[in-house]
Parts: structure tokens; sequence; C-alpha cells
């Protein structure tokens, strides 16, 4: 993701998401006599570390890699173990170094009242950036993809919610210059973007929730000024209740990230990310992103953000139950 890149198109991309119609709030529904229920979902935060090193022992894995084939592979494998069946989402994309074959990966949990229900994307691109030196991002984004996956484990095995849910693994978010250059960027994010309206699955998506950075030691998730207002003060609102507040309500940035790929179709979107790792963002994209630099507790404070969130959401998107 970038920043820099986000401050050239804040004034075209905010004004095409404040446009949009499906960016105001849906209306809670108040007519549910029955109290809010939702499967309680377990994350097991030190299988979710045990996954970030795994990650890193593939070593760097930029998209088209053989690392990056590895990695996939795993994340395929998992998700079967958890009960889900991962569908692999393959495709090719020219690039400032040629043609590239990207995958993306997901699996999705159907809702209890059916396949057709709402749908919420949780989101995490699997890639690293490629560099000129062994660059084995462990926080960006071996922290949210393990994030992702663990999560992933505990709502598949708590069982079917009031709404359908789809692990989303991205590749190619990382843009193949070094420099973010649009449209060098978010490749899998857009692919998907795409294939939700070739698919007809547009319209039952309700919204889209990316993790990125999330295993900062020093976690602090940006007040991203792309994401979606009610969706942000949703995820934010159940932090501070948790007792996490110190760990939300960071700085206000224009943040360049998957989420783009999703409001740009109207979807409301969330980036939750913490794009302040080490002073000054010094360790983000540099020799410096390594396993000594990420907490298991992180992972554990940003799956209970989103665990504590995600009944809130549901209530607002289809009523208690
Ligand atoms: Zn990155």
């Amino acid at each position: 993701m970038s920043v820099l890149r986000a401050r050239l198109l804040t004034c075209a991309i905010l004004l095409a998401a404040c446009q949009e119609p499906a960016d105001a709030p849906p209306e809670p529904r108040r007519d549910s006599g029955s109290p809010s229920y939702a499967p309680i979902a377990v994350f097991d935060s030190a299988r979710a570390w045990r996954d970030l090193e795994r990650q890193v022992g593939f070593g760097p894995r930029p998209a088209g890699s053989a690392a990056l084939d590895a990695t996939r592979a795993w994340l395929e494998d998992e998700l079967r173990q958890a009960g889900l069946a991962p569908q692999r989402e393959p495709f090719r994309a020219p690039t400032p170094r040629g043609e590239v074959d990207f995958a993306n990966v997901y699996a999705d949990l159907p809702a209890s009242s059916g396949t057709a229900s709402p749908l919420v994307i949780l989101v995490s691109h699997f890639d690293t950036k490629r560099m000129d030196f062994p660059f084995v991002g462990a926080n960006d984004a071996g922290s949210s993809t393990a994030t992702l996956l663990e999560l992933a484990r505990g709502l598949a095995a708590a069982g079917p919610r009031a709404v359908s849910y789809r692990f989303l693994f991205v590749d190619g978010e990382e843009a193949v210059r070094p420099q973010w250059i649009d449209p060098d960027n978010r490749y899998g994010s857009k692919h998907h973007a795409a294939q939700l309206k070739a698919r007809g699955e547009r319209e039952r998506v309700k919204c889209a929730i990316v993790l990125d950075m999330c295993g900062d030691r020093d976690l602090r998730f940006h007040r991203d000024a792309y994401s979606t207002d009610w969706l942000q003060e949703l995820f934010f609102a159940a932090a501070r209740e948790q007792g996490l507040g110190a760990h939300v309500d960071g700085a206000r940035d224009p943040i360049a990230d998957d989420h783009l790929s999703f409001l740009e179709l109207g979807i409301p979107a969330l980036d939750l990310i913490d794009f302040e790792y080490g002073p000054q963002n010094a360790y983000w994209h540099t020799h410096e992103d390594t396993l000594d630099k990420c907490s298991e507790e992180s992972l554990a404070r940003t799956a209970r953000i989103v665990l504590a969130a995600l009944p809130k959401l549901e209530a607002r998107l289809v009523g208690g139950r």
C-alpha cells in the first residue's frame, strides 16, 4: 500500500466514494424481537503466530514466485483442514516486468439462512513486495495472512452466522515497480472485484474488511481517510469496548490498499492497517520487517477487535438474531 500515491488521488476517489449510495450506512433493524445471538469463535493466537513463522520460512514471496506458489498451496491445505472449501482464482496480467501469473484463494462460510444471504468479505494480501534483497515480510503481509487464516478456522468451527463470510487471500497487492503507480498494484483484489460483477455476486456483498500490517508489536490502527466512516467507527467502537482503545484511532491518512478495489465498486470497505511500523514507518518495505518486530499479542488484539465487531456488523446488516 502507499500513502504517497494515495495523496495524488485523494480527491477523485474520495469524491467517488462519497457520491456512491452504497457508502450510506444501512439502517439498523429495530424490529427484531429476539436477543442478539452469534456463535462464539475462538482465536488461537499461538497457532496464528506459528502460521506467521511458517510464511517467513517460505522466504520472499513476490507474485509469480515459487515461494508464493508454496504459500498458496499451504493456505489451501490449511483451509481444507478447517473444513472449508478453498477456491483458487487464477489469472494472468501484464505488469512492468511482463506477464505474470497470479492466483487468489478464497473460501466461503455460508450463513445459517443459506448461500444467497448477505456476504461480508474479510481480506488479506499474501504476496510480499519484490525487492533487490531478501525481503521476508513478517508484518507485510505475513501477519494479516496469519490472522485471517486463524479467524477462518475459528469462525468455521463456531458454525454458520447471520451473514455469509468470505475469507479472501489476494495475490499481487504490492506494486511490481519500487513505487506505487497505477495500475501497477492491487492485482488480486481488482481481479476479485471484477469477478464479483462477472459472477453476479456484487449485490450480495455488503462490505469488505481488509487486514494489513496488523502484527506490529506497537499496534495502533490508522484512521484511513478512504475507509467507509460507519464501518471504521463500528470496528473502532468495538475495540474501545474491548479495552483496546489504545490500539485504534491512530493518525488520519489516505492509505491506498486493497480496500480501494471494493470501494471502486461502491462496496463499503475498511482498511484495518497500522501504517506506522517502526519510527516514521522505518521497518515498512525494508530488511527490518522481521518476526522480532511483530508480536503474537498484536495478532490476538486484532482478532479480538474483529470478533467483537462482527456481531455488531451482522446486526446492522440483517437485524438481531
Ligand atoms: Zn507492502
